[in-house]
């Protein structure tokens, strides 16, 4: 109780202390208000997350934070996003962000207290506070290692709670994401639950579940300075002497959502659920699947400027060629418009299926195939692929690097992009790759299962080549089908080209299905 009055006061007292407090009209957009045909009240949304495009992107959390607050401005809701100043953020964004105030933090639980700082930016009509301090957010990339990233997530989630109190926009809705926001739930339902945020509602959304921020208690229970009772089976403990901080936040937050309906029940399976599956089964009554969508302004052929020809569906039989013809230059692979070429843009890790793709990229190449990767990951895939490329430089090209402007010219000038994961929970890269008329081929879980309609060769419907079980010989076998239909039934394989560009995978209907949670919580 005591540190509950302490947090409660810290946040109080800290509130309209050393700098002039900001009045910010609802969302501060320059858009059009949506509220003009949109009769209900509009929800305040606080957007929690350790990554946001374009500020800091290590994969699809990054991607969604930046496009789902977007269309949810779209859905009459004011949103706002909230996220670590980390010191990599580039420095044209460091440069337009405005100090908003300062104040210390008492963490840890022997009362250590921390500086906060508060910088804002408003991007698109989207504004965004970023959380400052040097200790925790120095490093060269958001993720370190536990040892590190523990402590600081901590910071980070009690922070985010104590910098609503202090600039005084309480929001309906705290919705946090993945691992590293997994305790803002907690505090919000402890020591914050008598603090004017107290009156928010949360909504945690898994993004990987792999990944929870696990450590063992006296560590969580020292730096995130949380009462005892936190720390039960039913909470943030896990095992013998471990707490998850993702586990914590799966049972305070009011609703859970991940990022689409067939993941939401793998996880709740042994193999999927990474020790969380009872968990999530206990609590699959506040569990919602709900698909990513791709931010088409962003991602979008007609416009992209790192195309050597844009493209729309209309035109894309004509001039997708063009960008072959110019990644084939760019790679320095044997400049050919009649080969098949298959692009990977990964995170190149075993989650991703690159043991698969290892063990037949021999037989893909059987003369008349190149194969394209850009990634960074794990050692043992990125010597892999330098080997296959210095291998077979006519045909295989490895970038092992992140490089946007590439990735954007492989989902345009490869034929086929390959997804074949060992787990999925949404994947973004084959929306991309459908949004350009590029047919993915993939591993029929997660996501991956909810997006791509296997193609069936006598309806004469679908978008993209799938297999079932985790095998490479399957894999094998849906690249040979794709090929097939690419070099014998080249008719049908631009009917799927055209109807893969037209399919929406935008946000839209995805944030309408997030306003109606938001709804239903408030
Ligand atoms: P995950 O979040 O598991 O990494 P997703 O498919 O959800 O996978 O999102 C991956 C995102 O990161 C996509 O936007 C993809 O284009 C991008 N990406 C991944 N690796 C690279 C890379 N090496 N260079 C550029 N973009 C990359």
């Amino acid at each position: 109780m005591a540190e509950i009055v302490k947090a409660a006061e810290a946040a109080v007292k800290t509130a309209g202390t050393k700098a002039k407090k900001p009045v910010k009209k609802a969302g501060g957009m320059k858009k059009p208000d949506p509220a003009a045909v949109i009769p209900e009240p509009r929800r305040k949304i606080c957007f929690v997350g350790s990554e946001c495009f374009p500020f800091i992107k290590t994969g699809g959390l990054g991607d969604v934070m930046y496009a789902l607050p977007r269309a949810l401005i779209r859905q009459n809701c004011d949103v706002r996003v909230i996220m670590p100043r980390y010191e990599c953020i580039p420095e044209k964004f460091q440069r337009q962000m405005k100090f908003l105030g300062e104040f210390n933090m008492d963490l840890c639980a022997d009362g250590r207290e921390f500086y906060v700082g508060i910088l804002e930016s408003e991007l698109d009509g989207i504004v965004y506070y970023f959380i400052d301090n040097q200790e925790f957010f120095s490093w060269g990339n958001p993720y370190t290692d536990l040892v590190k990233d523990i402590p600081k997530y901590c910071y980070f989630d009690k922070a985010v709670l104590a910098v609503l109190n202090y600039l005084e926009w309480i929001p309906d809705i705290i919705h946090c994401h993945d691992w590293q926001t997994g305790l803002v739930p907690v505090y919000l339902r402890t020591l914050f639950a008598g603090t004017p945020v107290g009156s928010a509602k949360s909504i945690i959304t898994i993004h990987n579940l792999r990944f929870q921020g696990i450590y063992n208690v006296p560590t969580i229970q020292y730096w995130s300075g949380l009462p005892g009772y936190a720390f039960d089976y039913t909470t943030l403990k896990q095992g013998y002497e471990d707490a998850s901080m993702f586990k914590g936040g799966l049972a305070y937050a009011n609703l859970i959502t991940t990022v689409s309906e067939t993941y939401a029940e793998e996880i709740q399976t042994p193999f999927y659920g990474d020790g969380l599956d009872s968990h999530l089964r206990h609590h699959s009554g506040k569990l919602h699947g709900i698909v990513n969508g791709i931010d088409v302004e962003i991602w979008n052929p007609r416009t992209d400027s790192c195309l050597k020809t844009n493209y729309s569906y209309r035109t894309v039989l004509k001039k997708k060629r063009e960008d072959k013809l110019a990644l084939q230059k760019r790679l320095g692979l044997e400049e050919n418009e009649d080969k098949f070429v298959i692009g990977l843009v990964s995170r190149l890790t075993d989650q991703k299926g690159l043991d698969l793709v290892n063990a037949v990229l021999a037989e893909f190449l059987d003369g008349n195939t190149q194969f394209v990767v850009l990634g960074t990951g794990e050692a043992r895939y990125e010597d892999s692929f330098r080997g296959w490329a210095s291998a077979h430089p006519e045909s295989v090209s490895a970038t092992i690097a992140y490089a946007d402007d590439l990735s954007h010219q492989i989902y345009a000038g490869a034929d086929a992009f390959l997804v074949p994961s060992l787990f999925e929970p949404c994947g973004l890269t084959q929306l991309i790759a459908m949004h350009y008329g590029t047919v993915p081929i993939v591993r029929e879980t997660g996501g991956l299962k909810d997006t791509v309609m296997p193609y069936n060769e006598f309806t004469d419907e679908g978008n993209g080549f799938t297999f079932d079980r985790y095998e490479a010989g399957l894999l094998l076998d849906a690249v040979i089908r794709a090929k097939t239909v690419y070099f014998t039934e080249r008719d049908r394989w631009n009917e799927i080209v055209v109807r893969d560009m037209k399919k929406d995978v935008s946000w839209e209907n995805s944030a309408r299905q997030y306003h109606d949670l938001y709804l239903q919580l408030t």
